[in-house]
Parts: structure tokens; sequence; C-alpha cells
């Protein structure tokens, strides 16, 4: 019987690894939105989002509310890594009654115990008494907290009942109690449970603690979850600890097949009845019960006690955690075990000594077995969500089963958890001081934190605009537009709006083989298009042009283009054939007709000699004249935007706007001719190259440019130039970056002030980095940190985080300005055509519009609501400057035909 009896207490480790998913499933359940109300393990957020790093410093109150006490503390914190902090306790016995009695007088209770004890501590030091201090409240029970200081509590326990409490927030009533108590300068800053509150007290001396376990006359345990998924609040970068109240696990059936008989008789017994079964079989309140009904039913059976009166053991609460403690620990023999049945009136035989202590070591075992079994769940869980492969975390203890038990407790909390969680990792720290000092901690941290949230949010409020600014970047765009398509004011205009003589988009019916040439991209390249009624396809070659080449004479790099030329007609037998050619040259150009173009200035490391200021298209021909090459027949030169328009205007012929945001950003859309001073005639439309790129370059847009703008601005081969561009496109955004990350280190906000000189090279921060780290939620913050080892930067959890949101506040600007800027353009044209709604379709090139994860939504929304009565579709293009210039070749002969 005693076998048995033993066997059924202790749980098997398939039992144990399935008990580990319930809970895990269970956590899950009570994070998210939908069924957290019903979840059994609560999951309760605390609003605490960050551990402690060790600068805090100053004087901390700290209030506990304990079984039988109110312990008052005041912590200094000297910023030393919180290495030694000086503390000073006092401790007042709660009075008799007041547990079950008004809650008004439990508050002034607590606050008359604070301005005793602060008389006391500054009596001496009248000077400090003056000073505001925070209060951390420890307040363990269970509560709905919905802010670092609003918590409200949702059910009494372990023998409080004070009247007209549940449901109020505790830190209203606190403060209350303590103003009428005259300590005005109390400000109570921070709530939070033990649990939470020995969290914080292990994580010290610059490693942080990121679970905590009490195993007390109850049992509970939190830890830093990533924010994201505690789906009860509004936060979602970071993290945030979660007090699991994991007593409640089980109240759903779950651990109905490792109940013995034994939890049974105990839940019977106790004041709630099927409520709180894990904590039933791991809390020392019920240790003792356990034990009790174990050897009720084993005498029952006459395994135990055959020769002596059990009555005692009807006597509820007869066995105590202490009783147990002192039993299990008597290794060996056991004198000790005889000693405490005597007292409790038993007359125990040899026999009955080592059976009770077998018992006893059974129940303290699976209590803990229990705790290592939650403590996996916990470890996968952060692991899992964590996106790693190992997790190493430190984990703060305290309670006295614990404190009472410690080695043994340990062993089996590590060894089980290693058999049920071996991707884990797990350091126990045993808590010190209490929680006291953890809740200095927290009210320190939350100090440390709203300070820094407000130098944060002040070196960011530059780069944020509010819609009024973007209106304001709308309208001024719209006037540069009009100066840019005036005869007279083209010339000052810092928006070209630069006549392509493209008029017509494609229709679908364009068909034939055509040339084309991508010059000024990543790449130069020559294409061969073949323009059919069921599509298209191409077939393209890359070519090098040397550096001696792009800087030599103008003549020889156009002799070597139509080299590139030759060799790619014979590599696909196209050399009998004299196809149209379209010349996509992604340089600044005046053109004065769609196969005539004046180079004005070279850019992107190009310096051939004698071509600016010549017609593009002259020299390629001339070229071919010398090579005697007669296979092609340039008929177009386009520019990259209006590759891309007409690339997509092929499939959508809605689509009549091209832009770009790729290394720069550019932009082109078909304007009435009428509105273009520039060009004679005043019949139909022509597509515009805005060269946008320029916008603000007359200073029209300095009252945006930040200092982090300036500088890069400052540092590039044109300074002065391309301004909208600068703010914008893929080469600057990462430098943008990297300015403010100097700053903010500067100023101590990030990577505690130490800048590594990597991050101190220009443009080190690539543009792509944006992509990778805004793309990171939780799961991948692992990627950040491998940008930022590159960068040689010891980066911590809440650097990447902060990081993150200096990436997303720079590329959202970017977008909204983009999109502010396209305002302009689609409400222009749909005032052009008279029309109360447009629907227009933009053709979009370019790898930061493509790659990154939020550009183009922040683009559409923004737009959408800068223009609202404009519907406007967003069409990525494929290869728009090898496919657009051939179409445009197309589009120039049908048209041409159609002369004819
Ligand atoms: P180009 O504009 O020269 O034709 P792209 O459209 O490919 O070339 O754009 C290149 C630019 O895109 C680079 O300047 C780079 O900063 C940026 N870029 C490259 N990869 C990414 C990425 N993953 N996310 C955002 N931007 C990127
Ligand atoms: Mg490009």
């Amino acid at each position: 019987q005693i076998q048995r009896a033993l066997r059924s207490l202790s749980i098997p480790l398939e039992r144990l690894h399935i008990m580990k998913g319930h809970m895990m499933q269970d956590m899950c359940k009570g994070l998210s939105r939908q069924t957290h109300a019903q979840a059994k393990v609560r999951m309760l957020p605390t609003y605490i989002c960050s551990t402690p790093n060790g600068t805090e410093n100053g004087n901390f109150l700290v209030v506990e509310l304990c079984q039988s006490q109110v312990r008052t503390v005041l912590v200094t914190l000297y910023g030393d890594g919180n290495m030694s902090p000086q503390m000073v306790y006092k401790i007042f016995d709660l009075p008799e009654g007041i547990m079950q009695g008004e809650g008004e007088a439990l508050f002034d209770f607590i606050a008359l115990c604070l301005s005793q004890f602060l008389a006391e501590t500054f009596s001496s030091d009248s000077s400090k008494s003056e000073e505001r201090l925070p209060l951390g409240f420890v307040f363990p029970f269970t509560c709905r907290q919905t802010q670092l200081d609003k918590a409200e509590l949702l059910s009494w326990s372990k023998g409080f009942s004070c009247s007209g409490v549940v449901g109020k927030d505790v830190v209203q009533l606190l403060q209350s109690a303590i103003n009428k108590q005259e300590l005005c300068h109390v400000d109570v800053v921070a709530v939070m449970n033990d649990t939470v509150g020995t969290m914080m007290t292990c994580s010290m001396e610059g490693r942080p603690c990121e679970v905590a376990m009490v195993a007390d006359k109850g049992s509970n345990c939190c830890f830093m979850a990533e924010a994201y998924l505690v789906e009860t609040t509004d936060e979602t970068s970071g993290r945030m600890c979660v007090n699991t109240e994991w007593g409640c696990f089980g109240d759903d059936g779950a651990l109905n097949d490792v109940l013995t008989p034994y939890d049974e008789c105990v839940d019977v017994e106790s004041s709630n009845p099927g409520e709180k079964r894990f904590e039933k079989m791991v809390g020392t309140l019920y240790l003792g019960e356990i034990v009790r009904h174990a050897l009720i039913a084993l005498t029952a059976e006459k395994a135990i006690f055959t020769e002596t009166n059990v009555a005692v053991l009807r006597e509820k609460g007869v066995f105590t955690i202490q009783h147990i403690l002192e039993i299990v620990k008597n290794e060996d023999g056991t004198t000790d075990v005889r000693r405490i049945l005597e007292v409790l009136g038993l007359e125990p035989s040899e026999r009955d000594c080592g059976r009770v202590q077998q018992i006893c070591r059974a129940v303290v075992g699976r209590a803990a077995t229990l705790h290592a079994t939650g403590l996996a769940a916990i470890l996968s869980y952060m692991c899992q969500t964590r996106d790693m492969e190992t997790l190493m975390v430190n984990v703060g203890m305290e309670g006295e089963l614990y404190k009472g038990y410690t080695s043994r407790f340990e062993e089996i909390l590590m060894s089980v958890s290693r058999l049920l969680s071996p991707e884990c990792m797990a350091t126990l720290l045993p808590s010190r001081d209490g929680s006291g000092r953890g809740a200095a901690m927290v009210t320190a941290v939350a100090l440390r934190l709203a300070a820094q949230r407000r130098e944060v949010n002040e070196v960011l409020a530059p780069l944020r605009l509010s819609r009024a600014d973007l209106e304001k970047v709308q309208a001024l765009m719209r006037e540069e537009m009009e100066r840019g398509l005036g005869k007279e004011t083209n010339a000052t205009a810092s928006v070209r709006m630069l006549p392509t003589y493209v008029t017509h988009t494609p229709d679908g019916t364009e068909q034939g083989d055509f040339l084309a040439l991508d010059l000024g991209g990543t790449n130069f390249r020559v294409l061969v298009v073949h323009v059919t009624e069921d599509g298209i396809n191409m077939a393209s070659e890359i070519y090098v042009i040397p550096v001696s080449i792009m800087q030599g004479t103008g003549e020889a790099l156009f002799d070597h283009i139509i080299d590139c030329i030759i060799d790619f007609q014979m590599k696909q037998n196209l050399v009998t054939d004299r196809l149209p050619l379209g010349f996509t040259f992604s340089f600044p150009c005046q053109q004065i007709g769609l196969d005539k173009a004046l180079l004005l200035t070279w850019t992107k490391g190009f310096s051939a000699s004698g071509c600016v200021g010549q017609d593009v298209v002259q020299l390629l021909r001339e070229a071919a004249q010398r090579k005697q090459h007669s296979g092609m027949q340039v008929v177009a030169l386009v520019n990259d935007t209006v590759g891309t328009m007409m690339a997509c205007g092929y499939d959508d012929p809605n689509c009549e706007i091209g832009l770009i945001v790729g290394t720069g950003t550019n932009a082109c859309y078909m304007e009435e001719m009428r509105n273009v001073g520039t060009v004679e005639g005043d019949q139909g439309r022509m597509c515009i190259n805005m060269e946008w790129g320029a916008f603000g370059d007359n200073g029209c847009l300095d009252h945006l440019f930040t200092h982090f703008d300036k500088v890069v601005d400052e540092t590039t081969i044109n300074p002065g130039k391309q301004r909208f561009e600068k703010l914008i496109s893929g080469m600057y955004l990462g430098e943008i970056v990297r300015q403010i990350l100097m700053v903010m280190t500067e100023k101590q906000l990030l990577f505690q002030g130490k800048l590594s000189p990597k991050l101190q090279t220009r443009n080190i921060f690539q543009t792509k980095f944006l992509s990778t780290i805004e793309l990171s939620n939780g799961l991948a913050l692992r990627q950040i940190q491998a940008i930022l080892n590159e960068l040689e930067i010891d980066a911590s959890f809440e650097d990447s985080v902060l990081l993150r949101e200096v990436c997303q506040t720079v590329s959202l600007r970017a977008a909204q300005l983009c999109a502010a800027g396209l305002a302009a353009v689609v409400e222009k044209m749909r005032e052009n055509r008279g029309v109360d709604q447009l629907s227009v379709t933009v053709g979009v090139d370019g790898t930061l519009y493509k790659l990154h994860p939020c550009f183009s939504d922040n683009l559409q929304k923004t737009l959408k609501d800068l223009a609202p009565n404009c519907n406007v579709s967003f069409l990525p293009s494929e290869d728009g400057s090898g496919k657009g210039a051939a179409l445009v070749a197309a589009v120039a002969s049908r048209a041409a035909n159609a002369m004819e």
C-alpha cells in the first residue's frame, strides 16, 4: 500500500511532457485576445518592459503588503550596476482584524506606516524630505493591470477580504491615503506583484534576470515575453513582463489524471473547491494537508500507525510546511521525525517514522517536479518565440518552499527542466533582499525609461511629419510643377519638368522585335524585346564598362557600346535585321525630340569627355557609322521613369505615371500639351520627366531638413543638390539612420554611449539594413543583432528595439514625402481632366520600393489620405528600362505609321 501511495505521488516523465505541452497551450490562450477571458492561466500584463541596466540612481521608496506585515524600504541606487544599493527597512505588523476590515482602513494603515518610516529615516536630513520620492507598491494579489501605475484588484486571497477594494485601482487608493497623510511628495509610480519584484531584485550587475518563480504559500511565475504576443495590451515592440498566475493551471481538468485521492480531499476541504488546482499541488499552504490526507488513507488501510491513536490527523492544518521541511531534511535517521510526530501527539513506531518521511519526500518532490514542469514550459515558450535555437536565461527564485529546501529543490528543478526542455539552460539566482529591492528597481527603471522616452522623442520629433507638413509639401510640389512647366519660369524651377516627347502610352496592339539599351542603372545591358500578340519576351546580356572607358573619351565610350550591341546581335542571331532601338539613358538630359537629347551633366561615376551638351542619340549613331554597323536604328531616348511607365502601361492602360524609388527617386506622368509651356503645340498629352529629386534645391523645403539631413547633404558629392531625393531614396536613408544613431549614442540613449569605430564610417549603414530591421518583429530580432555585430556594436535588446524605431521613423518619412509628391501629381491630373474622381495607375520600379517591408504600404496609405479623390493603384514594373524602352520604340513606330 505504501508503495502504491508513493507511486501515485510520482508523475512519469512522459506525463510531464504532456503537462508541459498543456501549460504552453494555456499560456498562449492567456495571451491571445480572443481566448484570454476564458483562460485559466491568466498571463496578466505587468507593463514592465525593461530590466535594470545598472544606470538607475536616486532614492526609491517601496511599500510591500505581505501576509501579516507591511514592509517599508528606502532604496538608494548609485548607478553603479546596482552592485551596492543602500537599503533601510522597517517592518510593521498588521493590526488584528484589518485583513477582513474596510479597505480604507487597510490603505490608511499602510500610509501611516510610510509616514512613520519617513519621519524616522529622514529626521536627521531635512533637505531630503523635500525631494520627490517615487514609490513602488508590492501588492501580491491578482490584479488586472492597465498601466504600470494602474491595477484593479480582481480578487483577494491569502486570508485578505477587505471591503470596497475589489474592482478598484489600488494605486489610487494608496495615493489618496498617502495624500491624507500629507506626504504629497511621495508618488506611486509602479505597482507590481511579488513575483515581478523578485525578477527585478535578481537583475543586477549587468546580468538581466528574465524569469522569476515564487514557491511559497501559493505559487507563481513571471517572465519577459515578446510584447507583440501580449495581445491584451497595445504594446507591440520590445518585451513585457507577464505574470502567469499559473496557480489556476488545471482548473479546466488538465491535471485530472495526475491528481491523487489526497489532492481531491485537500481540494474538497479548501475554501475554493475546483480552483487553483496546480497551486494546491505545489503551494506550501497545501503540502501539509496533502501529507495529512495521505496518512489518513494509509492508516485506514492499516499500512501505518497501527499501534497509535490517530485522532490528531483529523485536525485540519495540523501538519505545517515547517514540519514537513524538517522531516524531509532529516537525511540520516528519523530522530527529528519521531520528535515532530510525538509533539503532534502520535506514538509512531520506527517503521511509521520511515514511512511518514517517505510520504513527505514524495509530496515535496512532486511539488518541485511540477514547478520544474511549469518552468520548462516557460523556457521553451521563450526560446520558441524569440526564434532561438538555444536559450540561456537567469531565473530569480523566492519563497519558503525554495528557501527551506534549496539544494534538493534546485536539483529537481534543474534536472527535470533539462529533460523537458533540453534546448534551454536556466541559471537559478536566489533572491537576497526579497521583492522590496526589486520594486525599487521597477520604479527606477520606469523613471529611467520615461526620461529616455522624452529624449528619444526629442531627437526624432523633427523627423515626424504632421499631416499639415505633408499638405504643405504637396502644395509646394504643385507650385514647383507649375513653374517647371511654364515657359518663363522653367529656368528657375527646382523641379525641371522635362518634356520626353513620349505622347502615347501603349495600347496593347504594339508588335515587332526591338533592341534596347540600358545605361545609367546598376548595370549596362543590351536587350532584345519581342512584342507579340501573346505578350512580351526578351533576352538580355550584361556588359561591363571599364572605368577607363567611363572616364575616357566620349568616342571610346560610344564605340564600346556599339561593340557590345554587335556582340549581342551576333549571339542572338540578329545580325541581318535592322531593328528599331530604344535607349534608356538614366542621366539628366534636355530632350528636344524623342530621338534628340542633350546631355546636361554626367553623374554616377561617368565623365567621358566631349559628351556634355551633345545630343546623345547622335553620338550613338556616329559610333555606329564608325563601326559600320547597320543592324539597328535609334528611334528613342528614354528616361528610366518613362520606361517604367511604359512597361506597366502595356499591361494596364490606366498606367500614366512612372515612379522610381531606388538609388535615387524620380517620377513622370502624362501632362496635357496645353500646359507644357516649353514645347510648341496644344494637342494631346506628353509624358513629363519631372526630375523631382531636385525638388527643394531652391530652398523651398529648408524648413523640413533636420540636422541629420544637413550633415548627410554636406558629405555628398553634390551638396545642396537633389534635396528631395536625399530625404527619400536608397542612397541616403541608411546614412540618415547612421547620423541619428551617432547622436543618440552621444546622448547615452543607445549602445551604452559607446560608438564603435565602424559605425563612424560614412555609408557603412546600408539602406537594405532598414528592410531587415523593420521586418523583424520579436521573432527575428536576431537578425538585428547580426547586423549590429557586423558593425562591431554590442547591443542590448532595448538597443535593437530603439534602432528599429529609428529606421521606421526614417523610412516612414521617406514614404510620406514621396506620397506628398505623388499627391500633387495625381491631383493635377484630376484637375487637368476636370473629373471629380480620377482612377490612375502608377508603374513603379526601384529596389527600395520593392523590397522594403513597409515603404509601399506607407506610401499608399498617405497618398489615399492626401488625395482622397484619386483612386491610385500601384503596379511594380518588371524590367522597365528594357521593356519600356522597346515599347517607346514600338509606340513611336505605331504613331509614325498612323501619321503615314
Ligand atoms: P537603381 O536605382 O540604381 O536602378 P535599384 O532600383 O536596384 O537600382 O536600387 C538600388 C538601391 O536600393 C540601393 O541604393 C540600395 O540602397 C537600395 N536597396 C538595396 N537593397 C535594398 C533592400 N533590401 N531594401 C531597401 N533598399 C534596398
Ligand atoms: Mg533602376
